[in-house]
């Protein structure tokens, strides 16, 4: 073990606690190996219902015309998309013609080629744009977005409070965080199933799909460890943003946490 390694503060990668630099390596590792199949996996692993999920996230987060828009983690970009059309949906309905801008910010190149790939991003050509950069210190100045979200990527951060304290500096002054995590179950009579589909199915079905068990194995390992949704509000809350709130999705599977920047 190397000097460094000695006094570096460790966290958890599912069920290991390795240090910070490690669960970097190890989260882009991860992300490399499932990019191709990352959308079909979620559409098998939760039967689609992750996208009822991203699109009522998206309600509350109200994209508006001429807005700036930053999905951090965004992955493959489905969370930037239906930014911009909920943007032009309400802009339509206005009168207004202001186009909103979009930029899916992720630390891993695989997931946003696979992304970058998709036939339906013509439709927001020049105004959706694709960065690979570090969630936890975000290359844009202070006060720069209207809204930030981020889906199902902050569970992987290694520092989740240096990434909220980028969100708040990245966002302007009445800006929206929007943060869509796996939680936990607030339906204490699903648990035991819930679990059992969890460590049983999804590795398997990994494994099938996408050739990577233990990808999945840390994915719901991952989710066991987020604080749960009353501590990550304290979080967002430490972190400086006003009137946070908890929407859970599927009796706690998911749940978004709201908030408004200052
Ligand atoms: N947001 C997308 C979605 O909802 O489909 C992708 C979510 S995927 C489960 C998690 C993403 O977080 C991966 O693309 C991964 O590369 C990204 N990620 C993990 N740590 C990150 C970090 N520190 N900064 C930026 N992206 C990160």
């Amino acid at each position: 073990m190397s000097a460094d390694s000695k006094t570096e503060r460790t966290v958890s990668f599912g069920f290991e606690e390795v240090t910070e630099t490690e669960k970097v390596a190890r989260v882009k590792g991860v992300f490399r190996s499932v990019a191709s199949r990352y959308d079909l996996m979620n559409d098998l692993m939760s039967a689609g219902v992750h996208r009822l999920w991203k699109h009522d996230a998206m309600n509350q987060v109200n994209p508006q015309p001429g807005e700036r828009h930053l999905d951090v983690a965004g992955g493959t970009g489905e969370l930037a998309r239906a930014f911009l059309t909920m943007a032009d949906k309400a802009g339509k309905r206005r009168g207004i013609d202001r186009s909103a801008t979009a930029i899916v910010c992720d630390i891993n190149d695989a997931m946003l080629e696979a992304g970058k790939a998709r036939a339906d991003n013509e439709k927001f050509a020049g105004r959706l744009d694709w960065v690979c950069a570090d969630g936890q210190n975000l290359p844009y100045p202070d006060r720069s977005f209207d809204a930030v979200t981020v889906s199902f990527g902050i569970r992987n951060f290694a520092d989740r409070e240096a990434g909220l304290r980028e969100f708040r500096r990245v966002l302007k002054p009445g800006g929206r965080l929007g943060i869509l995590e796996f939680s936990h179950m607030t339906v204490p009579a699903l648990q035991a199933a819930y679990d059992t589909y969890s460590f049983n199915v999804i590795p398997r079905l990994g494994s099938l799909v996408a050739g990577d068990a233990e990808s999945y194995q840390y994915l719901v390992e991952s989710i066991r460890k987020f604080p749960t949704q009353d501590i990550f509000r304290k979080e967002m809350e430490t972190a400086g943003f006003l009137g946070v709130s908890v929407t859970n999705y599927s009796g706690g599977i998911a749940a978004l946490h709201f908030g408004w920047a200052v």
